[in-house]
């Protein structure tokens, strides 16, 4: 069962590099408004050196939890700029909840998410409504705990939250940034969305695809 559970990190984390690279360019242009343009190449780079990690780690035997955590040292690692420091406290969180052996619950699942998006948050220090990608997480990670402690699969709980992260991320464009690189250019951003927050929802929303397989 754990190379399976470490077979289905290895899945995820190739999803995600699809995921981007399927959009650097527009996450590129969203950065680019207020920021200084390089959220498309940060996270390809990032995602690309995640994978890679994590496929090195999986095919040395690794469990799940290991090979997670390999892939968000290296995303932290080789991105470069804020959002990899942030993706890699997050893989680095759900890698924590996941163990190395057995399957993890919905629950476990649902505590790693917790742990990483609190990891960014205190790492980041920036709060709802900064127009930071943590405007996705705190209601990703909400919708997530309370579907899972109503009963829901792991697959109905993960969808319902991506589609609050995604309703979450598009309502960042109303807001002035607060936090990092935007902010000096704050007034450039008013009807953009964030780019890491909108990041953020693609990549839960391919996962929640892979998860209903
Ligand atoms: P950089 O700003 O270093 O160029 P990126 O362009 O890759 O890095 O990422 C920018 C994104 O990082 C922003 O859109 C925002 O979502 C996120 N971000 C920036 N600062 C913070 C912070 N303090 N806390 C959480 N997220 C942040
Ligand atoms: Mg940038
Ligand atoms: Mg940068």
């Amino acid at each position: 069962a754990s190379r399976t559970v470490a077979a289905a990190v290895r899945d995820a984390l190739q999803t995600v590099v699809d995921t981007i690279d399927a959009h650097v360019d527009e996450l590129g242009r969203m950065d680019s408004i207020a920021g200084d343009g390089d959220h498309g190449i940060g996270m390809q780079r990032g995602s690309h050196a995640a994978l890679a990690a994590g496929v090195a780690a999986q095919e040395a035997g690794a469990g799940a939890a290991t090979v997670l955590a390999r892939a968000g040292d290296a995303w932290a690692d080789k991105a470069g700029g804020t959002s990899g420091a942030l993706w890699g406290v997050i893989l680095n969180g759900v890698a924590g909840a996941l163990g190395d052996t057995g399957t993890p619950s919905a629950a476990e699942v649902a505590a790693g998410i917790e742990t990483g998006v609190s990891g960014v948050t205190s790492y980041g220090k920036a709060e709802v409504g900064d127009k930071t990608m943590v405007d996705a997480l705190v209601p990703f990670t909400t919708v997530l705990t309370e579907a899972v402690e109503s009963g829901a699969s792991l697959p109905h709980a993960w969808g319902k939250a991506a589609d609050a992260a995604t309703a979450a991320a598009a309502d960042t464009a109303a807001l002035l940034p607060k936090m990092g690189r935007a902010r000096a250019h704050g007034q450039h951003s008013v009807g953009t969305a964030d780019p890491g927050a909108h990041s953020f929802a693609l990549i839960v929303s391919a996962l929640a695809v892979v998860l209903e397989r």
